[in-house]
């Protein structure tokens, strides 16, 4: 494809290394330290012009997706097109390869991942900084999609701090079917009830074992504070974490708000190791394996 025909954007996935939950606030959100990592699994947006908005997606849960006006990677082109005084004329193809629903913000990379493409297809060289509030405007986890890499997200998670991330080898367990964030925030709030929830706080621990690269330091780390909700929603996750460290995974959880589960493993012959026990052991749908940290939202070469 030329570069005057299109432009392609690759944006990662992620997993949360800590997802440190406050009480639901009045307007509803919660408060959240949020420790965001990007990984090596990507989906890929193409813009070309055309004679309006049209989403059209390829990949394994494609059916799964909106192709009408509430796919991010739509609101985001119609979003910035406003701003600009323009028509939304694009036809924006999404090659999807993050699980759908499933906690890894898969909605969200391709959200950042049209911004970044229309703002190069429309020639408009938007200042990062607006972009960065277009992604938050669109929300809480689309800033991290553009940025990638490692990151603190405080507020709702939109206000990101860079931290330092060493390399590490991961597997991910893709759940049949999916699990709605808001869903899981509701049920934290009503297994929360009556407690006091604290103010949610970054781990220094968790932070200074995401830069030392050590898995064994960071396996004892990790943690999610929204975990005993999608377990709770979905018991059956737990059977999952288990084969994982049964099958040599250093440390398992659930990835975000689930039902993708995250197994962090020792090196890349580990991982593929992990991911075939997963598989075999009936408890999951299909599995990926990633490195991390991985790079934010890019422009892929014409
Ligand atoms: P997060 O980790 O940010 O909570 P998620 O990975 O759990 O998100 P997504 O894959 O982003 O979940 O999808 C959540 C819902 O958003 C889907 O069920 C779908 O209806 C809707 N959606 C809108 N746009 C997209 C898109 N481009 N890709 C996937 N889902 C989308």
């Amino acid at each position: 494809m030329s570069a005057a025909a299109g432009v392609t954007v690759r944006v990662p996935a992620k997993v949360n290394v800590q997802l440190a939950v406050g009480a639901a606030r009045p307007d509803g959100f919660h408060d959240l330290a949020n420790v965001f990592l990007a990984v090596g699994l990507y989906d890929e947006v193409t813009a070309t012009p055309a004679d309006g908005l049209r989403i059209t997606c390829e990949g394994p849960d494609s059916d799964q997706v909106p192709l009408d006006r509430t796919n991010l990677a739509a609101r985001a082109a119609a979003l910035l097109a406003a701003r600009h005084g323009l028509e939304p004329a694009v036809h924006l193809h999404i090659a999807k390869r993050i699980p759908v629903a499933g906690g890894m913000a898969g909605g969200s990379a391709d959200g950042a991942g049209a911004l970044l493409a229309c703002d190069a297809l429309w020639g408009l060289g938007t200042p990062r900084e607006e972009l960065l509030a277009i992604c938050a405007e669109l929300g809480s986890d689309v800033p991290f999609s553009l940025v990638g890499e490692a990151a603190l997200g405080t507020g709702r998670g939109e206000l990101l701090t860079p931290v330092a991330a060493g390399r590490f080898h991961w597997v991910f367990a893709v759940a049949e079917g999916g699990l709605s964030t808001p869903a899981v925030f509701r049920e934290f709030d009503r297994l929360t009830a009556g407690q006091d929830v604290p103010a949610p706080e970054a781990s220094p621990a968790l932070l200074a074992a995401l830069a030392s690269g050590d898995p064994d330091a960071l396996a004892g780390e990790l943690s999610n504070g929204l975990q005993a909700a999608a377990l709770s929603l979905r018991p059956e996750l737990a059977a999952t974490l288990a084969a994982g460290t049964e099958a040599g995974a250093l440390a398992a959880l659930v990835s975000g708000s689930g039902p993708t589960t995250a197994f962090l493993v020792r090196d890349e012959e580990s991982a593929l190791k992990v991911a075939a026990a997963l598989e075999a052991s009936g408890t999951c749908r299909t599995t990926r394996t990633a490195p991390s940290p991985a790079p934010g939202a890019t422009v892929l070469p014409a």
